[in-house]
């Protein structure tokens, strides 16, 4: 039998799969939370913890980042491979989304293993992802040394949208300097089946107010010859969708052999009913021909996020003056915001029901989506990682959300190539209630790091 020195220290990595995860659980119980201020203390003291593991394990310049008004990022490098290596940057943050305590079955801040998964906040979103970077390259080190460059790079403040971080790349450039990305805190489709992430969708919020009168009217007087701004409010909701209630305004073409392969992810009627929480007789949208990936991934969607629509407590047989509605818009991957507001606009402002005046407002500024083509010799290092790790090559998945950092790379580094990985799955939870990780996938993703550090550095040499 033929071992290559990656398989061996594959090996080496898997033999030490204990450790790996009892430091994972150390780290988890840190309540690093970065939109608590409570919290902040805890941010900082993992970030030196962070930094002390990160210098003991052999990395050099080990160093918490800092900057005025920001939680810290931690940086260290090993840059010994040569001048002819390439340099890997591989990022991940290592702050938590809050908890709220109600249907958690297990204390959020320490760690318990059942069934194979680990649950706890932050297991896979995101500090399981980017841990099993650190334990990839301590399984090299321990063999004398990595096959290329690598850079660390983790933030603490990606689960409030990475406000600072453009700051820290303008202040801290040497830490982001690479050939290659490696940006770990991405989902697999399946826990046998790894992920390469390649389109994000954006998002665009807007106010729709509707009004008629200069004060509220008596229903019974008036209703049948004046308008009720609230049922205005609904019809033209309604315009902006089809008979399913699925966004119909600012559709786009999605490549025929992108669709095609989009039936192969396995995003079946079970996987979406337990991953979104669906009761029992409620199906998923009927897809129309249409795969779910492209309807999740590739496509707009809307939702109603704020009504003024009369409350409760406030009922009363009366016509109202006003009523408005925040409604929330994912954008396609590569729409612009212009595009898609221009065409809410055709649909909302033209004959309003009932004459009512009709005003529709973008709030705020919109988060840019992200599309990408993976391609070049680095994606199939990739390929070659995951063959030899997972057994096949990663499925490419899009992100519905928008992740700021994600497209924050995506423009300052849009030379490079951007390889977006992680330990998610569809029943991690991420950001909701017992969250966690499948502890075969965070035992791939490790052996996975080993061979693309390998293959990365033969792919890539200069
Ligand atoms: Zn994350």
């Amino acid at each position: 039998m033929i071992t290559t020195p990656s398989a061996i220290v594959a090996a080496s990595a898997d033999a030490a799969f204990d450790s790996a995860v009892e430091q994972l659980e150390e780290y988890l119980r840190y309540p690093a939370i970065s939109c608590l201020e409570k919290h902040f203390d805890d941010v900082r003291a993992l970030a030196a913890r962070i930094r002390d593991d990160l210098e003991s394990l052999g990395m050099d310049n080990s160093r918490v980042l800092t900057l005025d008004n920001a939680l810290p990022c931690v940086a260290a490098e090993w840059l010994h491979a040569g001048p002819d290596a390439p340099t890997v940057l591989i990022y991940g943050h290592f702050d938590l989304q809050p908890v709220v305590l109600k249907n958690w079955h297990s204390d959020p801040h320490e760690p318990e293993t059942r069934d194979g998964r680990m649950y706890a906040r932050g297991s896979a979103d995101d500090m399981g992802g980017w841990m099993s970077h650190f334990a990839a390259i301590r399984a090299w080190m321990e063999a004398g040394g990595l096959p290329c460059n690598i850079r660390l790079l983790v933030e603490g403040e990606e689960e409030i949208g990475s406000p600072n971080l453009e700051r820290f790349m303008d202040a801290y450039p040497d830490a982001f300097s690479a050939d290659v990305m490696v940006l770990t805190d991405c989902e697999n489709p399946s826990t046998t089946i790894p992920g390469l992430t390649v389109s994000l969708r954006g998002l665009l919020e807007v106010e729709l107010t509707c009004e008629a009168l200069d004060a509220d009217g008596h229903s019974g007087l008036w209703g049948g010859m004046v308008p009720d701004v609230s049922i205005a409010l609904c019809k033209l909701i309604a315009r902006l969708t089809d008979d399913d209630g699925r966004m119909a305004v600012g559709r786009v073409d999605v490549p025929d052999a992108w669709r095609e392969g989009a039936w192969d992810v396995p995003l079946d009627t079970p996987t979406i009913r337990e991953g979104a929480h669906l009761k029992n007789g409620v199906d998923p949208i009927p897809d129309r021909g249409v795969p779910p990936a492209e309807w999740m991934w590739r496509q707009p969607a809307l939702t109603v996020v704020a009504t003024t629509l009369p409350r409760p407590e406030e009922k009363k047989n009366a016509l109202r003056t006003s009523a408005s509605a925040t409604l929330s818009i994912r954008l396609a991957p590569g729409q612009t915001a212009e595009d898609m507001l221009d065409q809410v606009l055709a649909a909302l402002l033209t004959n309003p029901p009932g004459g009512v005046h009709v005003t529709v407002e973008q709030i705020g500024s919109a988060s840019e989506g992200w599309l990408y083509e993976p391609k070049g010799v680095a994606f199939d290092a990739v390929d070659r990682a995951y063959e030899q790790s997972w057994g096949c090559k990663p499925v490419q998945v899009g992100v519905g959300g928008s992740i700021p950092f994600v497209a924050l790379f995506g423009r300052r580094f849009s030379d490079l190539p951007l390889i977006l990985n992680g330990v998610m799955d569809p029943r991690t939870t991420a950001h909701g209630p017992n969250e966690s990780m499948d502890l075969g996938v965070f035992r791939k993703a490790i052996a996975a790091n080993v061979y693309l550090y390998d293959e990365l550095a033969k792919a890539l040499h200069k």
